[in-house]
């Protein structure tokens, strides 16, 4: 293995002993990016120059002996969706090709404040909608482990850059499923934490109500360590919660032994790919060894919850993109039109065909007509979805099910059909709309591509989905597979 290939708590041990240091750890990525990044088209744009500076100066703190910060020297990439203050922030769309910030976001800010290098922006679904990447106005990613296939989405791109080795971790944004569903299709391990731990300032928002940012990791042991950074109360995020802060590691060695775990049946139903759910199988027979008790329940109103997310995720979008006027933004193009007609062409030319969709869709769900109809329904059925993980949750302290209901699909698939695209997010939408943590962890394989295995959590419950997942990652191997490289020009 390279170490490109390691984990976060390994590079830190390795800092520590002085065995290796930023620099080289940053040459090693960087090697990986050149050898693959034109098969994966992981990212958007590399900031190498910069990441190399950083490196330096990590290098030296190290060398004098100084405080070093909780990843001093850690190469990390970025969603670009996550404003930086001064950088292009484009949301993979053409309508934000030319705009830069002028501030950062907190989860942003809090990495770089303990010394993370930051490599770049990654790829993703212009705007994170989608489930694939292949809405990205720029280009579209592949799957690490099969060029001929997507790597999921909507952060499709931060996930194939930790599967391929093009970084040590990444920060990617989850409203419906964007960690989670990539993190499954890549083989890595993604979290999406309860909605208000994480601060939302400085991200470009999809669905309000329903985004949150979360790191895509090689573990959950490094997903706990940049949880440990990402939390804590944040002013400029009305929806941040005042919570303590803890500390996510504190639980990953707790014994698995006699606790509830539950299985829900709906989530193992026809639409469940069916050597998937061999492979889930096993994983739920691993946890009943390290001690679990598996309750077989019931989730009635989980086939409720893909349309009531559509629906609301739409709705919001539409209010939300409606700032993007085509003057705001970015340079205003010189008005030699009427202002509806300036507008009307700007947002054709800006939007992509999916963002497009949800701003119709979304626009209709909010008029007059729509509102009764479908609006208020879905958010009914919204509480009756948490009101039933509430009374679950009673029961057991983790739910686990599939993340997606098959492994990654071929490029092109679904492209052309929004409603066989959408059904991936079939088992990761149910825990955005209650707003719950929930985790993705590799768990096995089938013709060669990686499954993944959602661990749901209750309400701020973090270090306990950690800590199965940790605990599970101890005594598999799944998470330790890494793709086979994919040259230039093989794909
Ligand atoms: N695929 C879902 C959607 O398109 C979720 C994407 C996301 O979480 N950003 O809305």
């Amino acid at each position: 293995m390279e170490l490109c290939d390691l984990t976060i708590h390994e590079l830190k041990r390795l800092y520590a002993q002085k065995e290796v240091g930023p620099s080289t750890v940053l040459a090693a990525v960087v090697r990986r990016i050149k050898e693959v990044e034109a098969g994966t088209g992981a990212y958007i744009d590399l900031e190498l120059e910069s990441a190399f500076e950083q490196a330096r100066t990590a290098e030296a703190r190290l060398k004098a002996g100084k405080p070093l910060g909780e990843l001093e020297g850690i190469p990390v990439a970025v969603t670009d969706n996550l404003c930086r203050a001064g950088k292009k922030t484009t949301c993979a769309s053409r309508m934000l090709a030319e705009f830069v910030p002028p501030n950062t976001a907190t989860a942003v800010r809090n990495l770089t404040a303990q010394g993370a290098i930051i490599l770049g922006r990654t790829n993703m679904d212009e705007f994170a909608m989608g489930s694939s990447t292949e809405y990205s106005a720029v280009r579209k990613p592949k799957n690490p482990w099969d060029p001929q296939r997507t790597p999921g989405g909507a952060c499709g791109g931060s996930a194939a850059a930790v599967a391929a080795g093009e970084t040590i971790a990444a920060l990617g944004t989850d409203t419906g499923g964007a960690i989670r569903l990539p993190a499954a299709f890549c083989g890595v391990t993604g979290l999406k934490p309860t909605y208000g731990l994480v601060s939302r300032y400085g991200l470009v928002a999809l669905a309000a109500s329903l985004d949150q940012i979360g790191p895509l990791a090689k573990d959950a042991q490094d997903c706990a360590l940049l949880l440990n950074l990402l939390t804590g109360y944040d002013p400029l995020d009305s929806t941040s919660v005042r919570k303590e802060r803890m500390d996510y590691t504190r639980d990953l060695e707790q014994t698995l032994s006699g606790r509830k775990i539950g299985l829900p049946r709906e989530y193992f139903g026809a639409e469940l790919d069916e050597a998937v759910r061999r492979v889930l199988m096993e994983a739920v027979a691993q946890l009943e060894a390290l001690g679990a008790e598996i309750v077989e329940l019931s989730l009635e109103l989980t086939k409720y919850a893909l349309p009531a997310y559509y629906i609301i995720a739409a709705a919001e979008a539409s209010s939300n993109l409606a700032r993007f006027d085509g003057i705001r933004y970015r340079q205003a193009a010189p008005v030699g039109e009427e202002l509806n007609a300036y507008y009307t062409r700007a947002r054709t030319k800006g939007f992509g065909p999916e963002v497009k969709r949800r701003i119709m869709l979304g626009t209709y769900i909010l008029s007059a007509e729509g509102y009764k109809t479908y609006y208020q329904k879905a958010q009914q059925v919204r509480t009756l979805v948490s009101q039933e993980f509430k009374s679950a949750f009673q029961e057991v302290e983790a739910l686990i099910t599939p993340t997606a209901p098959t492994t990654a699909f071929k490029m092109g698939e679904r492209l052309e059909d929004p409603l066989s695209m959408y059904s991936s997010d079939l088992y990761t939408v149910p825990a955005s709309l209650a707003g719950l943590p929930a985790i993705s962890v590799p768990c096995g394989f089938v013709g060669g591509l990686p499954v993944g295995l959602q661990i749901i959590g209750r309400p701020f419950a973090e270090n306990t989905i950690l800590n199965i997942a940790h605990q599970y990652q101890k005594r598999t191997d799944y998470h330790k597979a890494r793709p086979p490289r994919q040259k230039e020009g093989t794909v």
